[in-house]
């Protein structure tokens, strides 16, 4: 295991006419569980599937259905709280949260309040290179997804599509440990790698597969650390919850607005109504959805139609062992063992699939020039080409890797190589081979160096006086030489033979 190093959350301070303030800001995150099936019926979750065809009887809430827990859902949840090193329960419990919509027709969700299958975890969130902030995870339930209602698409009806009603999803839960609109990004953001990593989650956000909800509060300077002291939230401010974020920008928009009503509102004597509020992009504000009084009064109580679930130490300890390699873990790794910065560590982190890629490519080679070259030249050719995927990447690990070779024993120059990675992207085959096949390969034979230097002195005697009278000038013979060999010329060679010939 890694001793990874980090800090406490850093306080944004917002100065208000009178004051200044603090942010404090919890996360609740649902993250809807990469299953084929749902959390209590075998209909698919597929995405984007003709309205109301995954929908089975329970979905449904035809009377008389009874729910069957999905296993698979579990061990996910289970994964899921391993991966974010959290205390998993072997005793959770599912309860009935009664509320009435057209898009749950059981009138009901089945959710986890008294007894959440995942206690306390931890993210350590990377705000800049090599410096990560910790945030507390308070516990993560499993519930059920509800449909989707569509109010846009008659003038006077209003359509319900059930395909996601009964879908599983995640909800982690954050304590109120983030302090500013970037760390709440950036808390999403690590979350979100992490799951991707794991496997449990797509993170698809424009799909609502991973959002957020966002309570924000402020206090003065001084009160959090209090509440800190004594975990008494009376301490904070009173918070509201801005429902349903699925953007990192509008995340960090909302929460800046959020804090400027609220300081407003305290600063000329008012209170904060705890309440739920929509945020509008368009005009950049929230808005009061709810209020705390006119809240659902949900009277949870025990799903009588479910047993608690119990699980075993011994199955936890299996899904432990399929845990991956996570992102702290690999970024420290491709510090040490391929000595990267802790930037490029973390770019090619990022997400699962480019750190295979590299670690790939960078077999037998040195680590450095191949991130490199990886971040460089294939990231920029594949969002040149269209946003491509590292998946999608015409030229495999093996074929880079063969580049990046020709580099280091000198086959070829840097800016053949440049060549060479186009034409393996373009046309594909064995880099190797279309050095040989294309004469690409740099000249290091003196003999012909110096005979192309020869040639460039004696087709310029201008030149050669200035060039004797201010060494600087030789860089313009340089230049020259490589021009007249097809950029083959090794250039230090080259450097080394105008020298000496302009001194001699
Ligand atoms: P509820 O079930 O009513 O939504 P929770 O205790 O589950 O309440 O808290 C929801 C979220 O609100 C958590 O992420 C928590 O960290 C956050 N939170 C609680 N108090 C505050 C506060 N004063 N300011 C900001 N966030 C808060
Ligand atoms: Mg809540």
């Amino acid at each position: 295991m890694l001793d990874l190093t980090y800090e406490a959350p850093k306080p944004k301070v917002i100065h208000g006419a009178k004051d200044d303030w603090e942010l404090v800001i919890g996360l609740e995150v649902h993250a809807q569980v990469s299953s084929n099936a749902k959390l209590f019926s075998s209909a698919s979750t597929q995405f984007g599937a003709e309205p109301n065809s995954n929908v089975a009887f329970v979905d449904a809430g035809m009377p008389g259905m009874l729910p069957v827990i999905n296993e698979g859902c579990v061990a996910l949840a289970v994964k899921t709280g391993l991966g974010l090193k959290a205390e998993i329960n072997l005793h959770s419990a599912f309860d009935r949260k009664n509320y009435f919509y057209p898009d749950l027709p059981q009138g009901y969700q089945i959710s986890q309040l008294y007894h959440p299958i995942v206690g306390e975890g931890e993210v350590l969130v990377d705000m800049e290179p090599g410096i990560a902030r910790l945030v507390r995870i308070e516990r993560i339930h499993l519930e059920q997804d509800a449909g989707k209602s569509i109010h846009d698409m008659d003038p006077s009806m209003s359509f319900v599509d059930l395909n996601r009603t009964g879908v599983a999803l995640m909800e982690i839960v954050s304590r109120p440990d983030i302090r500013s609109p970037e760390e709440a990004a950036a808390y999403v953001v690590k979350l979100r790698q992490i799951l991707r990593y794991l496997g449990t989650c797509d993170g698809n956000m424009q799909n609502g597969n991973l959002r957020a909800d966002v309570n924000v509060s402020v206090c003065r300077p001084g009160e959090y650390e209090r509440y800190q002291e004594t975990q008494d939230f009376s301490h904070l401010g009173t918070r509201c919850e801005i429902k349903n974020m699925n953007s990192m920008r509008f995340i960090q928009m909302a929460i800046d607005y959020e804090a400027r009503r609220q300081i407003a509102i305290l600063e000329d004597g008012g209170e904060i109504v705890q309440e739920t509020r929509l945020y509008d992009p368009d005009k950049n504000e929230t808005r009061s959805m709810r209020s705390k009084e006119e809240a659902h009064d949900y009277r949870y109580f025990p799903c009588p139609d479910l047993l608690p679930l119990e699980i075993e130490q011994a199955w936890v300890d299996d899904i432990a062992a399929t845990l991956p390699e996570l992102p702290d873990e690999k970024r420290a790794r491709f510090v040490t063992e391929f000595g990267l910065s802790e930037y490029d560590a973390s770019v090619l982190t990022a997400e699962a699939a480019s750190a295979a890629y590299f670690e790939a490519a960078a077999a037998g080679n040195d680590g450095k020039l191949t991130a490199n070259w990886v971040i460089n030249e294939l990231f920029g050719r594949l969002k040149k080409d269209g946003d491509k995927d590292i998946t999608e990447s015409p030229v495999a690990p093996l074929q880079l890797g063969t580049i990046v070779a020709l580099i280091t024993k000198g086959d070829i120059s840097g800016k053949i190589a440049k060549d060479l990675f186009e034409i393996v992207y373009t046309e594909g085959g064995d880099p190797a081979r279309i050095v040989e096949e294309r004469g690409m390969k740099q000249v290091t034979d003196t003999g012909a160096i110096e005979a192309a230097v020869d040639e460039v002195i004696a087709a310029n005697p201008d030149q050669v006086e200035k060039a004797k009278a201010n060494p600087k000038l030789s860089g313009w013979f340089v230049g020259q030489v490589m021009k007249a060999t097809g950029g083959k010329a090794n250039p230090k060679a080259v450097n080394e033979i105008v020298a000496k010939k302009l001194v001699g």
